[in-house]
């Protein structure tokens, strides 16, 4: 059986970001599971009714709020329970999510200041992920994916 892979859908190719642009990752071996059909992508913020583009969010503990202080927190965990079920849904070994997202981010996410300073934290959707104990690696974490697709296969 091949395995599925959750992505963020921005890696993937959609112009789903606040800022309507997409950051496709280029890593080949993200290609190639993207050509062979692996790679489900979800974009949380979309999911969860947020419309593209939209002001730029972070979180504020257990809050999410915009730029102009607007609480999206709704928005933003109604789309963590979407990708939840896409994931569940497709039975997906793991997840390769946007690092620094609100939603996405799984090691670093902006404090809360929108100052550009980055904290140690997971986006809303990420962290669903990974209390639901699937694993998420970032966009440069490519290889240590590889290797871990690997030995769930081989086991
Ligand atoms: S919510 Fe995730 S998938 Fe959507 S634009 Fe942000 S980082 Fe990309």
């Amino acid at each position: 059986m091949m395995h599925k892979i959750l992505v963020s859908a921005c890696l993937y190719g959609w112009n789903c970001r606040y800022d309507a642009l997409s950051i496709p990752c280029q890593n080949p071996l993200f290609l190639k599971w993207k050509k062979e059909g692996r790679l489900i992508p979800v974009c949380p913020e979309v999911a969860g009714g947020l419309p593209t583009p939209r002001t730029d969010a972070q979180r504020q503990g257990n809050y999410v709020l915009t730029r102009a202080g607007i609480d999206v927190t709704n928005e933003y965990e109604r789309g963590a329970i979407k990708a939840l079920h896409l994931a569940r849904k497709n039975h997906v070994l793991f997840a390769i999510m946007k690092e620094k997202s609100p939603s996405c981010g799984s090691h670093l996410i902006y404090d809360g200041t929108f100052t550009g300073t980055k904290i140690q934290g997971l986006g809303k959707a990420a962290q669903l992920l990974k209390e639901a104990h699937f694993s998420i690696f970032n966009e440069e974490q490519i290889d240590e994916a590889n290797q871990f697709l690997k030995k769930m296969e081989d086991s």
